[in-house]
């Protein structure tokens, strides 16, 4: 998502004048786009900026030169605020995910004041849907393309609907005509990215019946009310999908509970839709899923992917863990490690709990339990992990799969230059 954001605020620039440079030295500019997902995501930016507050110093001492402005752009910005100002004073600009549109203007009032600009408001309906994104590898195979913003879900223990705010999709139409650009581009894979993409749901286009109500996954609850017509997002796959049968569409990242059927159906019937589905659980124990508020038990959990499967049976899963979340007792956890034996996940991403300050769980729950716990749950998540991916692609070993190449790696010029 970042990347994509990236790629915005640089068609944003680039139409206010601004030139790119490979070089932090030679910049005028530094413009850094935050994650603030994990406290590890944030320590790496205040890193950074200690690094850029010493060439901000070295630039003041040039002559003919201006001074160098150093902007936070992103979540961590939205989370912060003006806080980031008070902590750091190189930043001279403070931008949350929906002020993109404000950055010249931020850089400009920031330059002639010489005092920070900061706008961190959050829109109900920005999705940046008229702006034609500059994609930061021109010559590559894949791209991302942006279909929602924001989410609505309020799971206990994320500062994403504090960050990224309330839920909005873009335009259908607006989509289709960038995967038809990329497509003219020779662009061979698209990504569909949103911070919950598969609750999307265009309520812009006549087509779609007003009273017609959001289905859920089997067994599966929402905290919001149901939400009522729209264009949703199997219709958005299918439409997608058909702008070029040779382009691999791919999405993230989805919520489990918006895999009505349909969704699954659409996917069977177009081959260029990748087999391959994020499906994040976050823990195997329904008191631990309770109080996270995911809104679905480990039955219904592992129906889904029983459905699933038998909808597509050669798909190949990915799901996000946490471990060491309030209150989980060892016995819990292995609840955790149990799932992620039975379903068996060809990706995962597993993570030691990091309390965000804002979300539900930081006022309701308590941080209890030691790092040195999380850390060495997170070790038997990942050889749980391991173990279960490795058969997996040991079943794949001498069949026939269509791949993408993307480019040469590294390693492998490398390798010919021996040879
Ligand atoms: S659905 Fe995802 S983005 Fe939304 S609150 Fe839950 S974890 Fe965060």
């Amino acid at each position: 998502m970042n990347v994509s954001d990236t790629e915005i605020v640089w068609s944003i620039l680039q139409a206010a004048g601004y030139d790119k440079t490979d070089s932090s030295a030679h910049a005028d500019v530094i413009l850094v786009m935050t994650c603030a997902i994990r406290d590890r995501a944030e320590t790496k930016i205040w890193n950074k900026l200690t690094h850029y507050r010493g060439l901000k110093r070295s630039r003041s001492q040039k002559k003919n030169f201006p001074p160098l402005q150093i902007g936070i752009l992103g979540c961590m910005a939205e989370r912060l605020k003006s806080e980031l100002v008070e902590k750091e004073r190189s930043v001279d600009l403070v931008a949350g995910p929906d002020s993109y549109r404000d950055l010249p203007r931020l850089l400009a009032t920031a330059s002639l004041t010489g005092q920070p600009a900061i706008n961190v408001a959050l829109s109900l309906d920005e999705t940046y849907a008229d702006i034609v994104p500059v994609r930061m590898s021109a010559d590559g195979v894949t791209a991302y393309v942006s279909i929602m913003r924001g989410c609505d879900n309020m799971c206990t223990y994320c500062i994403v609907p504090f960050t990224r705010g309330r839920e909005r999709s873009r335009p259908i139409e607006s989509i289709l005509a960038e995967v038809g650009h990329l497509s003219e581009q020779g662009v061979k894979e698209v990504t569909l990215l949103g911070q919950n993409v598969n609750s999307y749901r265009d309520t812009t286009s006549s087509d779609s019946d007003p009273n017609a109500q959001t289905i859920t996954a089997k067994g599966f609850s929402t905290v919001y009310k149901p939400k009522r017509g729209g264009l949703r997002f199997a219709h958005l796959l299918d439409r997608v999908a058909s702008v070029d049968p040779e382009m691999r569409i791919r999405f993230t990242s989805p919520h489990p509970k918006d895999f009505p059927d349909e969704v699954l159906e659409v996917i069977r019937s177009r081959p260029n839709i990748c087999c391959s589905l994020h499906l994040p659980a976050q823990s195997g124990n329904d008191r631990v899923l309770e109080r996270m508020r995911r809104g679905y038990t480990r039955r219904s959990y592992l129906d889904l992917v029983e459905r699933v499967r038998r909808v597509l049976p050669s798909v190949a899963l990915s799901s996000d863990f946490i471990c060491g979340f309030c209150g989980e007792t060892d016995s819990e956890f292995e609840d955790t490690l149990s799932l992620i034996r039975q379903v068996g996940f060809n990706t995962a991403y597993l993570f030691a709990y990091s309390m965000r300050e804002k979300t539900t769980a930081h006022r309701r729950y308590q941080d209890d339990v030691p790092p040195e716990v999380k850390q060495r749950r997170l070790v038997a998540m990942v050889s749980t992990f391991r173990e279960e991916a490795a058969t997996l692609n040991k079943s794949l070993v001498g069949k026939q799969q269509t791949v993408l190449v993307e480019g040469v790696s590294l390693f492998f010029v490398i390798l010919i230059f021996r040879l």
